[in-house]
Protein backbone atom coordinates (compact mmCIF):
# COMPACT_ATOMS: atom_id res chain seq x y z
CA UNK A 1 0.00 0.00 0.00
CA UNK A 2 1.66 3.34 -1.12
CA UNK A 3 0.92 5.08 2.54
CA UNK A 4 3.11 2.69 4.45
CA UNK A 5 6.27 3.77 2.76
CA UNK A 6 6.03 7.07 4.08
CA UNK A 7 4.44 5.41 7.74
CA UNK A 8 7.00 3.28 7.83
CA UNK A 9 9.69 5.84 6.95
CA UNK A 10 8.11 7.76 10.10
CA UNK A 11 7.75 5.20 12.57
CA UNK A 12 11.79 4.18 11.87
CA UNK A 13 12.67 7.60 12.66
CA UNK A 14 10.18 8.34 15.62
CA UNK A 15 10.22 5.43 17.32
CA UNK A 16 9.74 5.80 21.24
CA UNK A 17 11.88 3.69 23.08
CA UNK A 18 9.97 1.36 24.64
CA UNK A 19 11.58 -1.77 26.52
CA UNK A 20 9.36 -4.19 24.18
CA UNK A 21 10.68 -2.52 21.35
CA UNK A 22 13.90 -3.51 22.04
CA UNK A 23 12.80 -7.20 21.34
CA UNK A 24 11.62 -9.99 18.81
CA UNK A 25 11.69 -12.43 22.11
CA UNK A 26 7.84 -13.98 21.66
CA UNK A 27 7.56 -14.26 25.11
CA UNK A 28 8.40 -10.23 26.19
CA UNK A 29 6.02 -9.31 23.04
CA UNK A 30 3.14 -11.60 24.52
CA UNK A 31 3.34 -9.89 28.16
CA UNK A 32 3.74 -6.57 26.34
CA UNK A 33 0.79 -7.06 24.60
CA UNK A 34 -0.97 -8.49 27.09
CA UNK A 35 -0.32 -5.65 29.47
CA UNK A 36 -1.45 -3.08 27.39
CA UNK A 37 -4.13 -3.70 26.40
CA UNK A 38 -7.06 -1.19 28.17
CA UNK A 39 -4.11 -0.12 29.80
CA UNK A 40 -1.90 3.23 29.11
CA UNK A 41 1.89 2.48 27.72
CA UNK A 42 3.37 4.58 31.17
CA UNK A 43 1.46 2.21 33.28
CA UNK A 44 2.33 -0.87 31.98
CA UNK A 45 6.45 0.36 32.02
CA UNK A 46 7.06 -0.34 35.44
CA UNK A 47 4.52 -4.06 35.81
CA UNK A 48 6.60 -5.00 32.41
CA UNK A 49 10.19 -4.63 33.72
CA UNK A 50 9.15 -6.24 37.43
CA UNK A 51 7.23 -8.98 34.95
CA UNK A 52 10.17 -10.07 33.20
CA UNK A 53 12.72 -9.67 35.81
CA UNK A 54 10.56 -12.05 38.11
CA UNK A 55 9.25 -14.53 35.20
CA UNK A 56 11.85 -14.54 32.68
CA UNK A 57 11.13 -17.15 30.88
CA UNK A 58 7.61 -19.03 29.78
CA UNK A 59 9.07 -21.64 32.46
CA UNK A 60 9.86 -19.61 35.43
CA UNK A 61 6.25 -18.34 34.78
CA UNK A 62 4.74 -21.54 34.74
CA UNK A 63 6.56 -22.93 37.65
CA UNK A 64 5.14 -19.61 39.77
CA UNK A 65 2.43 -20.00 42.05
CA UNK A 66 -1.24 -18.32 40.79
CA UNK A 67 -0.67 -15.51 44.22
CA UNK A 68 2.49 -14.66 42.94
CA UNK A 69 1.59 -13.82 39.60
CA UNK A 70 -1.71 -12.47 40.90
CA UNK A 71 1.06 -10.28 43.52
CA UNK A 72 2.71 -8.95 40.59
CA UNK A 73 -0.20 -7.68 38.66
CA UNK A 74 -1.85 -5.86 41.92
CA UNK A 75 -2.78 -2.99 40.38
CA UNK A 76 -2.66 -3.09 36.85
CA UNK A 77 -6.44 -4.61 36.60
CA UNK A 78 -8.22 -6.51 34.36
CA UNK A 79 -7.05 -9.81 35.92
CA UNK A 80 -8.16 -12.50 34.21
CA UNK A 81 -4.91 -11.34 31.59
CA UNK A 82 -3.17 -12.08 34.51
CA UNK A 83 -4.44 -15.79 35.29
CA UNK A 84 -5.01 -16.80 31.41
CA UNK A 85 -1.25 -15.65 31.25
CA UNK A 86 0.05 -17.72 33.65
CA UNK A 87 -2.15 -20.76 32.13
CA UNK A 88 -0.72 -20.18 28.94
CA UNK A 89 2.84 -20.62 29.83
CA UNK A 90 1.84 -23.74 31.45
CA UNK A 91 0.10 -25.05 28.51
CA UNK A 92 3.54 -23.72 26.27
CA UNK A 93 5.68 -25.97 28.75
CA UNK A 94 3.46 -28.98 28.24
CA UNK A 95 2.80 -28.98 24.62
CA UNK A 96 5.40 -26.45 22.96
CA UNK A 97 8.76 -27.40 24.30
CA UNK A 98 8.43 -24.08 26.07
CA UNK A 99 8.35 -21.77 23.19
CA UNK A 100 5.31 -19.65 21.74
CA UNK A 101 4.12 -21.15 18.83
CA UNK A 102 4.63 -19.44 15.37
CA UNK A 103 1.02 -20.81 14.04
CA UNK A 104 -1.94 -18.42 13.90
CA UNK A 105 -4.03 -21.70 14.93
CA UNK A 106 -1.82 -22.66 18.12
CA UNK A 107 -1.67 -19.57 18.74
CA UNK A 108 -5.28 -18.63 19.29
CA UNK A 109 -5.76 -21.94 21.23
CA UNK A 110 -4.08 -20.57 23.89
CA UNK A 111 -5.19 -19.18 26.69
CA UNK A 112 -6.20 -15.41 26.91
CA UNK A 113 -5.24 -14.83 22.94
CA UNK A 114 -7.76 -13.40 20.62
CA UNK A 115 -7.30 -12.31 17.16
CA UNK A 116 -5.61 -8.71 17.75
CA UNK A 117 -3.21 -10.52 20.04
CA UNK A 118 -2.10 -13.21 18.18
CA UNK A 119 -2.36 -11.04 14.91
CA UNK A 120 0.57 -8.59 17.06
CA UNK A 121 2.59 -11.30 18.09
CA UNK A 122 2.58 -13.00 14.70
CA UNK A 123 3.98 -10.19 13.24
CA UNK A 124 5.96 -8.59 15.31
CA UNK A 125 7.61 -11.28 16.92
CA UNK A 126 8.09 -13.66 13.85
CA UNK A 127 7.46 -11.14 11.08
CA UNK A 128 4.67 -13.09 9.48
CA UNK A 129 2.41 -10.95 7.62
CA UNK A 130 -1.06 -10.82 9.72
CA UNK A 131 -3.13 -7.98 10.02
CA UNK A 132 -3.98 -6.37 13.96
CA UNK A 133 -6.52 -4.52 14.53
CA UNK A 134 -7.09 -2.06 18.50
CA UNK A 135 -8.89 1.01 19.10
CA UNK A 136 -5.99 2.88 17.94
CA UNK A 137 -6.03 1.30 14.08
CA UNK A 138 -9.97 1.06 13.82
CA UNK A 139 -9.22 5.15 14.43
CA UNK A 140 -6.94 6.00 12.02
CA UNK A 141 -8.38 3.61 8.86
CA UNK A 142 -12.16 5.04 9.72
CA UNK A 143 -10.16 8.29 9.09
CA UNK A 144 -8.01 7.15 6.25
CA UNK A 145 -10.84 6.42 4.33
CA UNK A 146 -13.99 8.37 5.79
CA UNK A 147 -15.43 5.59 7.53
CA UNK A 148 -18.55 6.41 9.13
CA UNK A 149 -20.14 3.60 10.33
CA UNK A 150 -20.50 3.27 13.61
CA UNK A 151 -17.91 1.80 15.20
CA UNK A 152 -19.82 0.25 18.05
CA UNK A 153 -21.64 -2.12 15.31
CA UNK A 154 -19.66 -5.49 14.64
CA UNK A 155 -19.54 -5.22 11.20
CA UNK A 156 -18.43 -2.08 11.27
CA UNK A 157 -15.24 -4.05 12.92
CA UNK A 158 -15.35 -6.74 10.63
CA UNK A 159 -14.97 -4.26 7.64
CA UNK A 160 -11.95 -2.73 9.74
CA UNK A 161 -10.63 -5.83 10.03
CA UNK A 162 -10.98 -6.98 6.52
CA UNK A 163 -9.42 -3.56 5.53
CA UNK A 164 -6.71 -4.04 8.01
CA UNK A 165 -5.64 -7.57 5.78
CA UNK A 166 -5.83 -5.95 2.34
CA UNK A 167 -3.51 -2.56 3.43
CA UNK A 168 -0.97 -4.96 4.96
CA UNK A 169 2.62 -4.49 4.22
CA UNK A 170 3.29 -7.90 3.83
CA UNK A 171 7.36 -7.33 3.23
CA UNK A 172 7.37 -5.68 7.17
CA UNK A 173 4.48 -6.60 8.41
CA UNK A 174 5.89 -6.28 12.64
CA UNK A 175 6.81 -2.72 11.69
CA UNK A 176 4.33 -1.62 10.10
CA UNK A 177 1.64 -2.90 12.52
CA UNK A 178 3.73 -0.92 15.27
CA UNK A 179 3.78 2.37 13.10
CA UNK A 180 -0.84 2.23 12.95
CA UNK A 181 -0.61 1.86 16.05
CA UNK A 182 1.72 4.40 16.87
CA UNK A 183 0.08 6.63 14.53
CA UNK A 184 -2.70 6.32 16.06
CA UNK A 185 -1.39 6.84 19.66
CA UNK A 186 0.64 10.10 19.01
CA UNK A 187 -0.41 11.69 16.09
CA UNK A 188 -4.24 10.44 14.76
CA UNK A 189 -5.40 10.51 18.59
CA UNK A 190 -9.10 11.01 19.67
CA UNK A 191 -9.54 14.66 20.05
CA UNK A 192 -7.41 16.99 17.56
CA UNK A 193 -5.32 14.99 15.68
CA UNK A 194 -2.34 16.31 14.82
CA UNK A 195 -2.66 16.36 10.99
CA UNK A 196 0.06 18.66 9.98
CA UNK A 197 2.77 16.49 11.06
CA UNK A 198 0.77 13.33 10.18
CA UNK A 199 2.93 11.30 7.50
CA UNK A 200 0.29 9.93 5.74
CA UNK A 201 -1.59 13.23 5.83
CA UNK A 202 -1.82 13.40 1.25
CA UNK A 203 -3.63 9.88 1.78
CA UNK A 204 -6.07 10.90 4.37
CA UNK A 205 -9.75 11.06 2.97
CA UNK A 206 -10.90 12.94 6.83
CA UNK A 207 -8.26 15.58 6.36
CA UNK A 208 -9.68 16.06 2.72
CA UNK A 209 -12.84 16.45 3.56
CA UNK A 210 -12.27 18.36 6.64
CA UNK A 211 -13.96 15.09 9.31
CA UNK A 212 -10.77 14.27 11.38
CA UNK A 213 -12.81 16.03 14.14
CA UNK A 214 -15.94 13.99 13.54
CA UNK A 215 -14.74 10.71 12.62
CA UNK A 216 -14.26 7.84 13.55
CA UNK A 217 -18.33 7.74 14.47
CA UNK A 218 -19.28 5.81 17.90
CA UNK A 219 -22.70 5.63 19.04
CA UNK A 220 -22.76 6.90 22.79
CA UNK A 221 -22.15 4.38 25.55
CA UNK A 222 -25.08 3.31 27.61
CA UNK A 223 -24.49 4.51 30.89
CA UNK A 224 -23.12 2.41 33.54
CA UNK A 225 -24.50 1.41 36.80
CA UNK A 226 -23.45 2.63 40.14
CA UNK A 227 -23.31 0.20 42.81
CA UNK A 228 -23.04 0.84 46.74
CA UNK A 229 -20.81 -2.24 48.32
CA UNK A 230 -20.22 -3.05 52.18
CA UNK A 231 -17.48 -4.46 53.28
CA UNK A 232 -16.09 -5.59 56.27
CA UNK A 233 -12.64 -5.50 58.26
CA UNK A 234 -13.22 -8.19 60.31
CA UNK A 235 -10.76 -7.79 63.52
CA UNK A 236 -9.95 -11.16 66.22
CA UNK A 237 -7.17 -10.75 68.35
CA UNK A 238 -4.99 -8.30 66.62
CA UNK A 239 -5.73 -10.30 63.33
CA UNK A 240 -7.58 -9.55 60.27
CA UNK A 241 -9.65 -11.89 58.12
CA UNK A 242 -9.48 -11.79 54.72
CA UNK A 243 -10.91 -13.60 52.08
CA UNK A 244 -9.96 -14.48 48.43
CA UNK A 245 -12.38 -14.33 45.79
CA UNK A 246 -13.41 -17.39 43.42
CA UNK A 247 -11.09 -17.78 40.49
CA UNK A 248 -13.42 -17.08 38.14
CA UNK A 249 -15.04 -14.06 36.88
CA UNK A 250 -14.22 -10.39 38.33
CA UNK A 251 -11.15 -10.03 40.09
CA UNK A 252 -10.95 -13.71 40.40
CA UNK A 253 -8.44 -14.91 42.91
CA UNK A 254 -7.50 -11.92 44.45
CA UNK A 255 -7.96 -11.33 48.04
CA UNK A 256 -10.20 -8.92 49.68
CA UNK A 257 -12.25 -7.68 52.90
CA UNK A 258 -15.33 -9.63 52.60
CA UNK A 259 -18.42 -7.90 51.54
CA UNK A 260 -20.76 -6.99 48.60
CA UNK A 261 -23.99 -5.09 46.77
CA UNK A 262 -26.15 -3.20 48.99
CA UNK A 263 -29.71 -4.32 48.46
CA UNK A 264 -32.45 -1.98 47.83
CA UNK A 265 -33.62 -0.40 51.31
CA UNK A 266 -31.12 -2.08 53.09
CA UNK A 267 -28.90 0.00 55.02
CA UNK A 268 -24.92 0.13 54.56
CA UNK A 269 -24.00 -1.49 58.33
CA UNK A 270 -27.03 -4.41 57.41
CA UNK A 271 -25.34 -4.97 54.06
CA UNK A 272 -22.10 -5.52 55.70
CA UNK A 273 -23.31 -7.77 58.30
CA UNK A 274 -25.22 -10.07 55.97
CA UNK A 275 -22.48 -10.27 53.07
CA UNK A 276 -20.08 -11.68 55.76
CA UNK A 277 -22.42 -13.78 56.86
CA UNK A 278 -23.46 -15.36 53.35
CA UNK A 279 -19.96 -15.59 52.21
CA UNK A 280 -18.15 -16.37 55.24
CA UNK A 281 -20.54 -18.02 57.53
CA UNK A 282 -19.75 -15.99 61.12
CA UNK A 283 -21.54 -13.46 63.10
CA UNK A 284 -19.84 -10.08 63.36
CA UNK A 285 -20.60 -6.74 65.04
CA UNK A 286 -20.35 -4.07 62.59
CA UNK A 287 -19.12 -0.80 63.76
CA UNK A 288 -17.65 2.44 62.01
CA UNK A 289 -16.99 3.22 58.66
CA UNK A 290 -13.17 3.79 58.36
CA UNK A 291 -12.72 4.42 54.67
CA UNK A 292 -14.98 5.12 51.34
CA UNK A 293 -13.46 4.36 48.12
CA UNK A 294 -14.96 5.17 44.42
CA UNK A 295 -13.73 2.97 41.75
CA UNK A 296 -15.13 2.59 38.03
CA UNK A 297 -14.67 -0.46 36.24
CA UNK A 298 -15.55 -0.96 32.95
CA UNK A 299 -18.63 -1.62 32.65
CA UNK A 300 -20.29 -0.15 36.49
CA UNK A 301 -19.06 1.96 39.29
CA UNK A 302 -18.43 1.34 42.91
CA UNK A 303 -18.49 3.01 45.87
CA UNK A 304 -17.14 0.75 48.65
CA UNK A 305 -17.68 1.21 51.90
CA UNK A 306 -14.95 -0.74 54.34
CA UNK A 307 -16.56 -1.01 58.29
CA UNK A 308 -14.44 -2.23 60.88
CA UNK A 309 -15.90 -5.14 62.38
CA UNK A 310 -15.51 -6.99 65.82
CA UNK A 311 -15.94 -11.22 65.41
CA UNK A 312 -18.57 -12.33 66.85
CA UNK A 313 -19.26 -15.93 66.11
CA UNK A 314 -19.04 -19.01 63.90
CA UNK A 315 -15.56 -20.41 62.11
CA UNK A 316 -15.52 -19.10 58.47
CA UNK A 317 -16.41 -20.92 56.02
CA UNK A 318 -15.75 -20.87 51.90
CA UNK A 319 -19.23 -20.71 50.96
CA UNK A 320 -18.55 -17.60 48.90
CA UNK A 321 -14.65 -17.45 48.35
CA UNK A 322 -12.49 -19.88 48.05
CA UNK A 323 -10.27 -19.52 50.63
CA UNK A 324 -10.03 -17.29 54.08
CA UNK A 325 -7.26 -16.39 56.54
CA UNK A 326 -6.49 -14.74 59.65
CA UNK A 327 -3.49 -12.20 59.37
CA UNK A 328 -1.67 -9.41 60.97
CA UNK A 329 -1.79 -6.30 59.43
CA UNK A 330 1.56 -6.19 58.29
CA UNK A 331 1.00 -9.16 56.09
CA UNK A 332 -1.92 -7.19 53.99
CA UNK A 333 1.52 -6.53 51.85
CA UNK A 334 1.88 -10.28 51.09
CA UNK A 335 -1.09 -10.83 49.29
CA UNK A 336 -2.69 -9.31 46.12
CA UNK A 337 -5.79 -7.27 46.60
CA UNK A 338 -8.06 -5.44 43.99
CA UNK A 339 -7.48 -1.54 43.37
CA UNK A 340 -10.22 -0.28 45.21
CA UNK A 341 -9.22 -2.50 48.64
CA UNK A 342 -5.91 -0.27 48.90
CA UNK A 343 -7.03 2.77 50.53
CA UNK A 344 -8.32 0.52 52.96
CA UNK A 345 -5.06 -1.29 53.52
CA UNK A 346 -3.26 2.06 54.03
CA UNK A 347 -5.58 3.29 56.42
CA UNK A 348 -5.66 -0.38 58.30
CA UNK A 349 -1.80 -0.12 57.91
CA UNK A 350 -1.36 3.48 59.54
CA UNK A 351 -4.35 3.36 62.50
CA UNK A 352 -2.20 0.25 63.36
CA UNK A 353 1.19 2.38 63.98
CA UNK A 354 -1.01 4.55 66.32
CA UNK A 355 -2.88 2.03 68.01
CA UNK A 356 -3.03 -1.77 69.39
CA UNK A 357 -6.38 -3.24 67.45
CA UNK A 358 -5.60 -5.98 69.59
CA UNK A 359 -6.40 -3.95 72.65
CA UNK A 360 -9.67 -2.89 70.84
CA UNK A 361 -11.00 -5.69 69.49
CA UNK A 362 -9.77 -8.53 71.88
CA UNK A 363 -12.68 -11.17 71.35
FE1 LIG B 1 -5.30 11.01 11.23
FE2 LIG B 1 -5.10 13.54 10.41
FE3 LIG B 1 -3.28 11.74 9.69
FE4 LIG B 1 -5.73 11.64 8.70
S1 LIG B 1 -4.24 13.26 8.42
S2 LIG B 1 -4.54 9.91 9.46
S3 LIG B 1 -6.94 12.30 10.46
S4 LIG B 1 -3.69 12.47 11.78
Amino acid sequence: MRFSIPLLKWYRQHKRDLPWRQTQDPYRILISEVMLQQTQVQTVIPYYHRFIKTFPSFKALANASEHAVLKLWEGLGYYSRARNLHKLAKKVCELHEENLPSNYEELISLPGIGRYTAGAILSIAFDKPFPLLDGNVQRVFARLYAIDDNLREPQTIQKLWTLSEELLDRQSPGDYNQALMELGATICIPKNPKCLICPIQRYCKAFATGQQNILPVKSKAKPIPHYHIGAGVIWKKGEILISQRPSKGLLGGLWEFAGGKQETGESITDCVQREIKEELGISVKVQSEIATVDHAYTHFKITLHAHECKYISGTPKTIGCQDWKWIKPHELRDYAFPSANQPIIEKILKDSLSQDKSVFFHS
